[in-house]
């Protein structure tokens, strides 16, 4: 029942993102769509007509950014039926709240690097720690969100993203039908190359990775592609 009602919301939300040019700029497109924002207490959606958007004063930049895409994300889960699908499931608003909560950052990801911009950087790229690094600086997300856009694009594809400290340790790590060596907080195995300026190729079992230093961070950036 999750699988189908989760595809119901985001075709939905790709629907209504591509009637509305898949604008990335929340503020645009939170107005071409008739919603308001306005600074608040803390985030969150006020149902109403016109519904209302409230942004908290402590999330700025790419924070800020996906903070008002994930309400918005709220708005969409609601008018396609979902979200009370969700609370009929569960029973209750606390048993369903962490999965309208994952579903709603999942949606804002995609609504800030929606399919044509993946595209794009996947032709660029290729599937590499570089194609991230494009959507991670291209997108104004954080590199966790880009991250999770790249891997989770292709339910059938085999692919493992991470991002690395200069000492080594895993601090960020996403996967999707592939299994690694390492998870988070683990130390990156001696197989892979020190994260450069250019990214380094390298390989892990029966996947090829590439991994690439962060410009102006002291974190690496890591993808891992199964054969
Ligand atoms: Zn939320």
């Amino acid at each position: 029942m999750d699988e189908y009602l989760f595809q119901h919301f985001t075709t939905h939300l790709e629907a209504v993102h591509a009637a509305h040019g898949h604008q990335t700029d929340f503020r645009r497109l939170a107005s071409d769509m008739g919603i308001r924002v306005r600074q608040g207490e803390h985030n969150s959606l006020v149902w109403g007509d016109p519904p209302l958007i409230t942004l908290g004063a402590s999330d700025y930049g790419a924070r800020r950014n996906f903070s008002a895409m994930h309400e918005i994300a709220h708005l969409l889960l609601k008018t396609c039926g979902a979200e009370a699908e969700l609370l009929h499931h569960f029973g209750s608003f606390e048993d369903a709240a962490p999965h309208i909560e994952a579903w709603c950052n999942h949606a804002a990801g995609l609504l800030l690097l929606p399919a044509p911009v993946l595209d794009a950087a996947e032709q660029s790229h290729g599937l590499s720690a570089a194609c991230v690094l494009a959507l991670h600086l291209g997108g104004r997300v954080s590199l966790g969100a880009a991250l999770r856009r790249l891997v989770y694009a292709e339910p059938e594809r085999r692919v493992a993203g991470f991002v690395s400290t200069a000492s080594r340790c895993v601090s960020d790590v996403a996967k999707l039908n592939l299994s690694i060596p390492f998870w988070r907080y683990d130390a990156l195995p001696a197989s892979i190359p020190k994260a450069g300026v250019r990214q380094r190729t390298f390989r892990v079992g029966q996947s090829e990775g590439t991994h690439l230093r962060v410009p102006g961070a002291a974190v690496g950036l890591g993808l891992l592609v199964a054969d």
